[in-house]
């Protein structure tokens, strides 16, 4: 009897801290550690989305499972950056246990094949697939999500990683540059576009730190207040040395989630 009582009340205590947290809960995006891809969840009281599920499921969905509260363990908006595994391969996973209302993808199309099975996944699931133009602005109660990249009526001399959905999300008090696996040439076009648009306090690194992505004009146009570099075990030497130190002639701070882990931002 008395054990029965205290696994009560420790499940009250238990149900009570996850109300809490609910209720507290605040704007929050956290680049998650999952291994060698691309990962950030933003989370408001009321809506959460996620920009790209990363290499692996179980590595998401245990992540998510920490950062969303009990009572609203719900992904609203999945945004899928390109056709890369690092980027999507999670999502089958998600799929199933947190599945979103909505998928925004790159309108450039790609025929690889996991993509493909993805696709047709999330239409088994009757679940919204859009496309969205570079333009686009999207409003959750707590942010401005205006979406920088791809430019449609360039899309068909575009490759995967230059046609990478580029965000700017603008919180009341942070804003964040969520860059996909653009490369110099894309950064060079976005600041002829966008300029000083572009300044953001965080700027997630693009294509997780190849020395062919944050040429010395992206990185002296942003100016952020910490870059972050979202990367795991890798062949193709990332992060780059030469990125590294473009940060650092730069004087910009780095946080790296293989040395340093996740990171959220409040
Ligand atoms: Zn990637």
């Amino acid at each position: 009897m008395r054990f029965l009582i205290f696994l009560l009340i420790l499940s009250n205590i238990f149900i009570w801290s996850e109300i809490t947290k609910a209720l507290n809960q605040k704007n929050e995006v956290s680049f998650l550690d999952v291994g060698q891809g691309t990962s950030v969840l933003l989370a408001e009281p009321k809506i959460s989305i996620l920009y790209d599920a990363g290499p692996n499921g179980l590595k998401l969905t245990k992540a998510l499972d920490r950062h969303l509260p009990l009572i609203r363990k719900k992904v609203d908006i999945l945004i899928l950056s390109h056709a890369d595994q690092d980027h999507y391969n999670g999502a089958f996973d998600l799929i199933n246990r947190f599945p979103p209302r909505i998928v925004v993808i790159s309108p450039k199309d790609s025929a690889e094949a996991g993509w493909q099975a993805l696709l047709q996944k999330i239409k088994a699931k009757n679940i919204a697939i859009i496309a969205l133009k570079t333009g686009s602005l999207v409003e959750t109660p707590g942010k401005k999500l205006f979406f920088l990249n791809p430019p449609i009526n360039q899309i068909n001399s575009l490759n995967d990683n230059q046609s990478s959905i580029v965000i700017k999300a603008i919180e009341p008090t942070s804003s964040f540059l969520l860059a996909g696996d653009i490369d110099k040439k894309t950064e060079f076009d976005l600041i002829k576009k966008y300029n000083r648009f572009l300044q953001v306090d965080y700027l997630l690194i693009p294509h997780h730190g190849s020395k062919y992505s944050s040429s010395d004009e992206f990185l002296k146009t942003i100016l952020p207040r910490l870059a972050v570099i979202q990367v795991g075990k890798n062949r193709y030497g990332h992060p780059n040395g030469e990125t590294i130190q473009r940060l650092k002639n730069n004087q910009i701070h780095f946080w790296r989630t293989d040395l340093q882990g996740e990171l959220t931002i409040r």
